[in-house]
């Protein structure tokens, strides 16, 4: 038998989503459950792959079968396609497995001629909505499958319009729309060379190869890139018999999600247009009425309808997106789907759905992206600043969170500066999915037209961009590239802020601020994935502030204390100045036995007064840590770091020098910064080579680690300090290190009368300490895999050159998958990964392992530091609630997780 192509709604269902795409899964599904919906059949997305493999031919066998499904569906609606007496008319649309909601095109009311527009007039006795019908077929066939573009259509509309005082759609006449269908169909010919294609036939294959083509359109593409979804996955094409919305104002479609898809609330949230057909409401061409307006218009509809979307929400087991037409009273389901939400409403519809008995706690944890909880902790307008900021006026809160940016009004321009990292705000008076490029990098968008169901608000919702749309006071001149709103002209590239949460737009720049606490929703769910993690969730911290906000975001220890960055807090720059500079004369000082040195004193001088200050900053963090472990690394960066550039010392003394007045401070200033230089200071002296070169400063650190902790546990805290040194290569450096400091260690303990417990481990940031790691692991008691260097040092490129250089061309060119400093390079470091924590437990099978590199906090990097059977990743704290549920799902996914919960 022949391979089958087509599937009738009657022989799918829901787990058929691969093959029918997750609309045509949905239509059959709501079928078998027996929910009115039109029939029809839905061509396989395997069948859009062969259309592709064979150079955009249908495959074998697939247009019989659908004729012969087209023959079915006749039978069942005791209708004929291009039947003059009684036509079938159909939609036909695309439907991937994942939904990408306006990505690709949709045609309706196809199968109208001449002829068989006469049958729809017979059928319905009203001829205005047979030539409506027909005029919006010829001008949605011409934009989709002809390729004409739409505003050749939209001007005709609206140019008749304003000729014949027509303020809306609904008010043109039957014999405005005939003369509308002749204007179309000659732009038609103009554009194409070619009068509009008559024979439904013909309509039908057209139409099927445009579907499958828009698959790999450039608004599709750049959607799946966004989101990560494999582009060999193909389409579906659903064939379904067309009902009609627009037959008066007993018909109406509408759109709506079974709960509030912005809140979470239980509620049926959602718009609808009496007398309309489908792309009104999407296109946001006129602005629909809440879905409770319908119990008022059609009680008997709405409480059918309020019943199917419980109905499905039980059999789905989740939030539903709904899509319905009433034809003349009666309420057909055109589709059902899991709908998209904010991330506020994704935790709290979950966390309900477990209080409902709808799902599990374990599913619950799954039903949250990671990424979507960044959302919850991102910017909002600064309340005590709001009262002076200009208001400009308020459209729709369509998606959550505030967001400022230079005004921008086409996606292309978005598109390019954001690229460049400069923020801009979207402004249109509606998106259409030929915008979602530069949704995708703007900060926010801001629409005219169009409800919180509309393009914009949908596509702002699942990429967390904040929206507001349907601000119908504001006119945009796309000419002059302003808009004016209330007698305020803003100008393209002038700043401006919007709150997606309340709809209010505001000129200039709305200080923002981060949320600083977790919902309760959150906390639970957060509480479950902890309940469910194999792996724990550390922070990066280098203050007790950092240190706080961690543990309340719920960080189970502190991974990473980067030493260094407490050197630039307060005037502790000059004596770190001063340490450096001094360090090397000291060293020679101290060979020649003069510790009376200039220099030795000096360094020392400098030394003791950092020992004081970072006593008190590790204290801080241990102290807000207590019962907790607390990585602390030792100094680790090129010390030209803290020095004045040299460059610029250059400049100034040359200056000075051509002004006739030479400084001699700055030139001897100058000569030892010089001498600090190095061609490669990130393969220089930095890490534990500044230790060895340098003993004396990682001593001073060991001291202050040890009477912190003498004083923190003398506070009756229980403290858990772990000693990291960075960047060992060889074991001997390790070696030499750990002697070194563990006598300072029992020094201290001694004198302190403690007998503080101190782990002594090292970062894997290196190669080489990766492939010697069963050495590293004779003397290091964890390792901490510093995923930065260890990917600068794999593919031998340097993180702070090469982003902006080269390294995102070679992602958007293909060249590497993703950029390897944000999501880990499997292959690569991931299998010096892979050997390093094998060889190291080889050795000690209870060696610690943790990622502090900025890995530590990215869901994918988390599943695999899962899957390796690390200890801990540690990422900054606004990451930590992210990673706890990455961290969940990655057992989950891969079945380890802990325990029941
Ligand atoms: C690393 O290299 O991954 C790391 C955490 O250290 P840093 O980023 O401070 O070099
Ligand atoms: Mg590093």
């Amino acid at each position: 038998m022949a391979h089958k192509w087509v599937y009738l709604f009657t022989e799918g269902n829901a787990q058929m989503r691969d093959l029918l795409g997750g609309k045509g899964a949905g239509v059959a599904e709501m079928t078998q459950a027996g929910l009115p919906v039109s029939q029809g059949f839905t061509i396989t997305t395997e069948a859009c792959n062969a259309y592709y493999a064979s150079g955009k031919a249908f495959p074998d066998g697939m247009w019989s079968q659908a004729m012969e499904a087209l023959a079915v569906v006749e039978a069942q609606t005791g209708k004929g396609f291009g039947d003059a007496a009684n036509p079938l008319l159909v939609s036909v649309r695309s439907g991937a497995k994942f939904s990408m909601p306006g990505m690709m095109d949709t045609v309706l009311n196809l199968g109208l001629n001449p002829q068989t527009l006469q049958g729809l007039i017979a059928q319905t006795g009203n001829e205005r909505f047979a030539f409506d019908a027909y005029r919006r077929f010829i001008q949605m066939f011409g934009k989709i499958v002809l390729d004409i573009s739409a505003e050749m259509f939209e001007h005709r509309m609206d140019a008749m319009k304003q000729r014949v005082g027509a303020p809306t759609d609904t008010d043109l006449t039957s014999d405005h729309l005939q003369e509308l269908v002749r204007d179309f169909k000659a732009v038609v010919t103009a554009e194409t060379g070619q009068p509009f294609p008559d024979d439904p036939l013909d309509q039908l294959r057209l139409a099927i190869g445009a579907v499958f083509s828009s698959w790999m359109g450039r608004r599709a593409v750049a959607y799946r890139e966004n989101e990560g979804i494999a582009h060999d996955l193909g389409t579906a094409v659903n064939v379904q018999t067309m009902v009609f919305g627009n037959m008066g104002w007993d018909s109406g479609t509408g759109v709506a999600f079974t709960r509030n898809p912005l809140t979470g609330e239980r509620v049926l949230y959602g718009e609808y247009l009496q007398n309309a057909q489908g792309e009104d409401v999407v296109a946001g061409t006129r602005t629909p009425k809440p879905i409770a307006q319908l119990r008022e218009d059609m009680p008997e509809v709405y409480a059918q309808f309020q019943q199917y979307a419980e109905m499905l929400e039980q059999h789905y087991r989740d939030m539903q997106d709904l899509e319905f037409t009433i034809e003349r009273g009666k309420l057909y389901m055109l589709q059902t789907r899991s709908g998209k939400r904010s991330a506020a409403a994704a935790v709290r519809i979950a966390v309900e759905m477990v209080a409902e008995g709808i799902i599990d706690k374990h599913e619950a944890i799954g039903r949250v992206e990671p990424e979507q909880i960044d959302q919850l902790l991102h910017p909002f307008i600064d309340p005590d600043t709001r009262g002076t900021l200009t208001s400009i006026g308020r459209g729709l809160n369509a998606a959550p969170g505030a967001a400022v940016g230079r005004v921008v009004f086409d996606a292309d321009r978005a598109e390019a500066m954001g690229r460049r990292g400069e923020k801009v705000i979207l402004v249109r008076p509606e998106t259409n999915p030929d915008d979602v490029h530069g949704l995708i990098h703007a900060q926010g968008v801001l629409t005219a037209r169009g409800g919180a169901t509309s393009h914009a608000a949908v596509v702002a919702r699942g990429l967390g961009k904040p929206c507001v749309a349907g601000w119908e006071a504001l006119r945009i001149d796309l000419e002059a590239r302003t808009f004016t709103v209330d007698g305020v002209t803003v100008r393209e590239g002038d700043l401006l802020s919007i709150d997606g949460g309340t709809g209010e737009v505001f000129l200039g720049e709305a200080p923002l601020i981060s949320p600083e606490k977790l919902s309760d929703d959150l906390q639970e769910l957060l509480r479950w994935a902890d309940g469910a993690q194999r792996l724990q969730v550390w922070a990066n911290a280098d203050y007790p502030s950092d240190a706080a906000k961690a543990r309340e975001f719920g960080a189970q220890g502190i991974g990473l204390c980067r030493t260094e960055h407490m050197f630039f807090q307060g005037d502790r720059l000059p004596v770190v100045r001063q340490m450096i500079l001094n360090a090397a004369g000291a060293v020679v000082d101290e060979a020649d036995g003069r510790t009376d040195g200039v220099h030795y004193r000096a360094f020392h001088e400098a030394l003791n007064k950092l020992e004081e200050v970072q006593t008190e900053d590790f204290a801080g963090i241990l102290r807000v840590m207590h019962g907790l472990p607390v990585v602390i690394r030792l100094l680790d960066p090129p010390m030209h770091e803290f020095l004045p550039r040299y460059e610029e010392l250059l400049v100034e003394v040359t200056r000075a020098q051509a002004i006739g007045k030479p400084n001699a401070e700055l030139e001897q200033l100058l000569k030892e910064v010089e001498e600090m230089r190095e061609a490669n200071p990130m393969l220089g002296l930095r890490g534990c080579r500044l230790g060895i070169r340098f003993p004396h400063m990682y001593q001073m650190q060991v001291r202050a680690i040890m009477r912190a902790a003498a004083t923190v546990s003398g506070e009756g805290l229980v403290v858990k300090p772990e000693i990291m040194i960075p960047l060992v290569g060889h074991i001997n450096e390790l070696r030499l290190l750990k002697q070194l400091l563990l006598k300072e260690v029992d020094k201290k303990q001694q004198e302190l009368g403690t007998n503080i417990i101190i782990k002594f481990g090292t970062m894997i940031e290196v190669p080489r300490a990766a492939l010697t790691a069963d050495e590293i692991a004779e003397e290091a008691e964890f390792f901490s895999f510093g995923t930065n260097d260890l990917t600068q040092t794999t593919f031998a490129i340097s993180r702070d050159d090469a982003e902006g250089k080269f390294l995102l061309e070679y992602v958007s060119r293909g060249i590497l998958p993703k950029n390897p400093f944000q999501v880990l390079d499997r292959k690569g470091v991931g299998k010096l990964m892979r050997l390093a924590v094998q060889a190291g437990r080889d050795t000690r099978p209870d060696l610690e392992v943790g990622v502090c590199g900025e890995h530590g906090g990215d869901p994918e990097s988390i599943e695999y530091a899962n899957s390796l059977g690390l200890n801990y990743v540690s990422c900054s704290p606004y990451r930590v609630p992210v990673a706890r549920i990455a961290a969940a799902q990655a057992a989950l996914a891969q079945g380890l997780a802990r325990q029941t919960v």
